[in-house]
């Protein structure tokens, strides 16, 4: 049975397509069959693995909104191990879409039962909103990852998050669990950096990854490939703290 991980944060920019891209290519990379599940109408994660838009007959959102056979939008990825449910622009009617329709809040789960035996991860990529579709990730997931981006602010909107958290819990899916928290883009040159890592663990306490990603350019870089980072530039630091991070994620599973 898949292990079934949401990538959230509501804030943009944080970081969470770049982990759930690297971090389901590392978890690959470490024998295990991973899925991808592209759910922002931006389509990053998607275009960041390389698929082209020619490529996609069915996406995300004929799964959510036409209740197409997921197994039918399923594409595979230059990385082994390693596969997609894309995303593309059409996404962005189902936020509105899903209002008015039967189950709404459990659609993508009943999409994934069909394809949970066959994978070990599945990994779904947030859109920075609390909206329908998120709603959707979390009623399917076992747990939620958070990246928290080194900045001032860092954990503002976090208590909206943990608040949709427990409604998600209250309403749909009692067992969701914190699978962990994520520090990103860390700038090691300021003080700044090491001030929101201690407020974060004061906050999130041993939640919070031992793994820190910092600022790395070839991160930046590698979806305009259409590559994980371990396939773009296999030594940069960017390459190695995803790989730290996937082997924690690893080691939590086994406690
Ligand atoms: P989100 O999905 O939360 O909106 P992204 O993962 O797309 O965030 O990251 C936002 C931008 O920052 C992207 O251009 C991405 O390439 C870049 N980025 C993400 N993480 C890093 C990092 N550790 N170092 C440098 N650039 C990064
Ligand atoms: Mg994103």
């Amino acid at each position: 049975m898949a292990r079934i991980i949401s990538v959230a944060n509501q804030k943009g920019g944080v970081g969470k397509t770049t982990t759930t891209v690297n971090l389901g290519a590392c978890l690959a990379f470490n024998g295990k069959k991973v899925l991808l599940v592209d759910i922002d109408a931006q389509g990053n994660a998607t275009s960041g693995i390389g698929v082209r838009k020619p490529d996609v007959d069915h996406d995300v959102y004929d799964v959510l909104v036409n209740e197409t056979p997921i197994k039918e939008t399923i594409l595979s990825t230059t990385r082994e191990n390693l596969d997609i449910v894309p995303a593309t622009i059409q996404l962005a009617g189902a936020e509105i879409e899903l209002t008015s329709m039967m189950a709404r809040e459990s659609r993508l789960k009943s999409a994934l039962a069909e394809v949970e035996d066959i994978y070990d991860f599945i990994l779904i990529d947030c859109p920075p909103s609390l909206g329908h579709l998120t709603i959707n990730a979390f009623t399917s997931s076992d747990s939620i990852l958070i990246p928290v981006q080194c900045e001032y602010y860092a954990l503002e909107g976090l208590s909206q998050l943990l608040n949709t958290v427990r409604l998600v819990q209250k309403h749909f899916n009692p067992e969701l669990k914190i699978e962990g928290v994520l520090l990103t883009m860390y700038d090691a040159r300021t003080n700044l950096g090491a001030e929101v890592v201690e407020e974060v663990r004061k906050y999130f306490r041993e939640k919070v990854y031992d793994t820190i990603i910092p600022r790395n350019v070839r991160l930046s870089e590698a979806p305009s490939h259409g590559l994980s980072i371990i396939d773009y530039d296999p030594r940069s630091k960017g390459a190695e703290v995803y790989l730290s991070l996937a082997k924690e994620v690893l080691n939590r599973e086994q406690e």
